[in-house]
């Protein structure tokens, strides 16, 4: 296909806003497309390369302005170009400006010079691909060289979307979705089955040549590949009642607090299909689909030593200490995308790899089997190399407890943040894997909406490296206007005050330390481990939702209470009352 029709068409699909219209006109340029289907397929959407490899072109704005003024001429600097984009706001405006009909050097750039030259979409994608693989000394200049090769020989539509799709900034309105649409339309297939192959291809491009020329049979033929990056599976924000009124059981998991990594792997090395790939048996992926493996040779290391098998595994790693304990998530960030000085960052900092998902192990596709058989294979897949029965002394598996109680699951969230991780995920214990969707079937127990400032009214004295702290809390509301607790003066128990609950999860060493310094001054009465202490300390305190409780003196009891803070500008007498409870409770 010629460049020009595909930048005039570019063009009316940009003047169109109805969804069907665009998809129509998408549907017509693939049934056009001919041989260069595959590159249509990812130019309508500004891509030249498939969505799984993270190949980039590498040419910075810069670079391209000053392709564009040395095609547009002479007296055209770069500077030039940038504040014509200051005052046009859009780079396709920008180069469709300037007459690039000067057909300068057309022989040392790729064109016959016969006048008769015209781009094809291929020659512009050869060329792309050409210049994304440049590198080295003189990369740059050899980069710019091919960019002006191509501006000097576009036609004022044709500069348009070229310098779009080489900043990326296409914008015409074609979605994924469209395209989906458009080649279910074009090569009549059912748009379900396109929407699968895309989902374990990733590349919009073959799945349009595959649809085209192999039909439906083509299609469902297209299957994971050791190597090929797949979209990562989201989850969305919910709470405990939530799920187990949906699902009656939740699969609950530990929600590890590092970046999202996706590991292939194939003792027999990855015929690797990333053009920034070397080949080797591991390849790292980070939720957008890029290559980490070098920044992360702790995985490869992982993988080596726990997998016989060729396997896809969904996971996170994150950044641990000395002892093994995980470090913020802001520190595995130091380490995720680094590029040089790998060895020396990981002095510092090092990683390790979680699983908690498999999609692909030995030649099976696991993308359609349950959540609870996936992880059953993914815990076979871990456990090949260690003798034992227990999951626990699984290297690198993340545990999951199939339960219909929200105590036990209260106490899962509680070993989690004891541990130092996030919280919690819940998952649905039959659902399949969708790829790149944020659907249902995976939840992260909901942030906490509203904030309680709660009396501390008690403590208890920890246990083994916490025995010199106060902890587990216990938590109490004012029940009245709070002028009790003006007048009594500090010795006296308060009668206005009535238990809520007790936090004990979400606090550092450190500020237990300080918690234990701030309240041990207050102790009114000890036994055993358990302290009264008088109202003075205010926290502020998150919790999922309120429920009815008999155990407790209000009657209603936190769910899922976690320690936000010390309100120290607060006294008891302003803490949170009983009413305030009910009225968040009935919202
Ligand atoms: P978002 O995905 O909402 O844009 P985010 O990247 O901060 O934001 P969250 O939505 O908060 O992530 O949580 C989902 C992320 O939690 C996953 O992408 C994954 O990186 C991480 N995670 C940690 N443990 C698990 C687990 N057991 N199962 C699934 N995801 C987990």
């Amino acid at each position: 296909m010629e460049f020009a029709t595909f930048a005039a068409r570019a063009r009316t699909i940009e003047a169109e806003s109805a969804d069907l219209e665009i998809v129509a006109h998408v549907t017509s340029i693939l049934e056009d497309a001919g041989e260069d289907v595959e590159i249509v397929a990812r130019f309508v959407q500004g891509r030249v390369f498939p969505a799984w490899d993270s190949t980039t072109l590498d040419v910075g704005p810069s670079a391209c302005y000053e392709a564009i003024a040395r095609a547009a001429g002479t007296n055209v600097s770069a500077d030039d170009v940038e504040s014509r984009l200051a005052e046009v706001g859009e780079i396709g405006a920008v180069a469709a400006g300037y007459d690039f009909g000067g057909q300068q050097g057309l022989s040392a750039f790729g064109g016959d010079g016969d006048g008769e030259d015209d781009l094809t979409v291929r020659e512009v994608h050869d060329r792309l691909a050409e210049l994304a693989a440049a590198e080295g000394d003189g990369s740059h200049d050899r980069k710019i060289d091919l960019l002006f090769g191509l501006f000097n020989r576009c036609s004022s539509d044709e500069a348009r979307y070229l310098a779009r799709i080489v900043l990326s900034e296409m914008r015409i309105g074609v979605g994924e979705g469209s395209v989906r649409d458009a080649i279910a339309a074009a090569f009549d297939v059912p748009d379900d089955r396109v929407e699968r192959a895309l989902q374990v291809s990733n590349d919009y491009g073959r799945v349009a040549r595959v649809a085209r020329d192999e039909g439906l049979e083509g299609l469902d033929a297209i299957d994971l590949a050791v190597g090929r990056p797949v979209q990562a599976m989201l989850a969305q924000a919910g709470t405990v009642t939530d799920a187990l009124e949906e699902w009656d059981e939740a699969a609950v998991e530990w929600k590890y607090d590092g970046a999202r990594i996706q590991l292939h792997y194939d003792p027999n090395g990855i015929e690797t299909e990333t053009a920034n790939g070397e080949g080797g048996s591991t390849r790292v992926f980070s939720r957008n689909m890029e290559d980490v493996t070098d920044a992360l040779p702790e995985v490869d290391e992982f993988a080596r030593e726990a997998l016989g098998e060729p396997v896809i595994l969904d996971g996170e790693v994150v950044a641990v200490d000395d002892e093994g304990e995980p470090l913020p998530f802001q520190e595995v960030l130091k380490r995720f995308r680094r590029k040089h000085d790998v060895e020396k960052a990981r002095e510092n900092v090092s990683v390790r790899p979680v699983f908690f998902d498999c999609l692909h192990v030995g030649g099976d596709d696991l993308l359609e089997e349950p959540l609870t058989t996936r992880h059953e294979r993914l815990e076979a897949v871990l456990a090949a190399n260690v003798e034992t029965t227990d999951p626990a002394d699984v290297e690198a598996l993340s545990l999951l407890w199939l339960t219909d109680d929200a105590d036990e699951i209260e106490s899962i969230d509680a070993e989690a943040l004891e541990a130092g991780h996030e919280g919690i995920m819940l998952k649905a214990p039959d659902s399949t894997y969708s790829p790149g969707r944020r659907g249902k079937h995976w939840r992260k127990r909901k942030p906490d909406v509203e904030t309680l400032d709660c009396v501390v009214t008690g403590a208890e004295w920890g246990e083994g490296r916490r025995a010199t702290f106060l902890g587990t809390f216990e938590l109490s509301i004012r029940d009245g206007d709070g002028e009790d607790l003006r007048s009594a003066g500090s010795a006296v128990k308060p009668r206005n005050l009535e238990t809520v609950g007790k936090v004990a999860t979400g606090i550092s060493d450190e500020t237990l330390a300080e918690l234990t310094e701030l309240l041990e001054p207050h102790v009114v009465a000890e036994d055993g481990q358990t302290v009264d202490l008088e109202p003075s300390v205010v926290f502020e305190v998150g919790y999922e939702e309120i429920q009815t409780s008999p155990t407790y003196s209000s009657g209603y009891a936190l769910r899922f209470p976690r320690f936000v803070g010390v309100r120290h500008d607060k006294n008891p007498a302003d803490a949170d009352t009983l009413e305030r409870l009910e009225s968040l409770r009935d919202e």
